[in-house]
Order: C-alpha cells, then sequence, then structure tokens
C-alpha cells in the first residue's frame, strides 16, 4: 500500500483532515516550523512534531482551529515513512484527547493502541518501546 503525500505543509494538511472526518474530531491545523521543536519538562528534549491546544483564545494566534500540530522541517531530511508516522503520532495525540479525554499516560497503552490502529489505516505495522516511543515501522503489502 502507498502512504498518502506528505511533502509539503498542505499535503501533511490534507492528511490530517482526511483523518479528522474519518473520526468526526474538530480540525487541527498543520504548521511546518523551519527548525527543530524543543521541549523543556525536565530536560530538553527536541521533538519532531508536537500537538498543541490553546486553552485561551487569547493565546492562539491562528484563528483557524484551537489545535494546532507543529511539524519540524528536520523531517524533511527523513524517510518519508518516518515522516508520515511523525503526522499520524501528533494526529494520534488529537485523537487522545478529544476522544477520549487523554486518559492515562501520554504515550500510554490507551495512546499506543490508538496510534497502532491510525497506523493501521495506511498500512503501517509500528512496534512501540517501553518508553511508549516507537521502535520500528513496517509497511505491511
Ligand atoms: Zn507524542
Amino acid at each position: 500500500m502507498m502512504i498518502p503525500d506528505s511533502s509539503n505543509e498542505m499535503a501533511a494538511q490534507r492528511v490530517v483532515d482526511g483523518l479528522c472526518r474519518q473520526y468526526r474530531l474538530p480540525p487541527v491545523s498543520v504548521f511546518v516550523l523551519p527548525a527543530p521543536l524543543q521541549y523543556r519538562e525536565g530536560d530538553v528534549d527536541v521533538l519532531n512534531g508536537v500537538w498543541v491546544q490553546y486553552y485561551c483564545p487569547q493565546d492562539n494566534p491562528y484563528e483557524l482551529s484551537p489545535y494546532a500540530i507543529f511539524l519540524s522541517d528536520c523531517l524533511w531530511w527523513d524517510t518519508e515513512v518516518v515522516r508520515f508516522h511523525v503526522i499520524l503520532h501528533e494526529f494520534t495525540h488529537h485523537l487522545h484527547h478529544l476522544k477520549h479525554g487523554g486518559k492515562g499516560a501520554m504515550h500510554g497503552v490507551l495512546f499506543r493502541r490508538l496510534e497502532k490502529e491510525v497506523c493501521a489505516i495506511f498500512g503501517l505495522e509500528i512496534t512501540h518501546k517501553s518508553s511508549g516511543y516507537v521502535k520500528d515501522i513496517r509497511c505491511k503489502k
């Protein structure tokens, strides 16, 4: 199975729009940022993507949706499958929060089950590390 085009910001937005329709979720705006994303909680982590909910409308610089996915353009140096998986991973945070109230740990059992389900739509089979991050991604034929 071919994974859909995610070669630019608009294509990534289309993938996420399709998933929001399929899961009947409010839309989420996708932005590609020209730098690695940094996140500080204890240690500083460099992230490939992040899902954000704007709780206060005044904090929301984008009026399109109170939800946003930011992707690092560093991802575009990676393989298509890795990039596509990051898009699905961030969408899974949207699904986890809006359909399941973020129940359990951020990358806990429920999240991992949802992520597997979302990946399977596109024929991607993933396995997780004990940290909750992805260990391996395979394209099922
Ligand atoms: Zn995550």
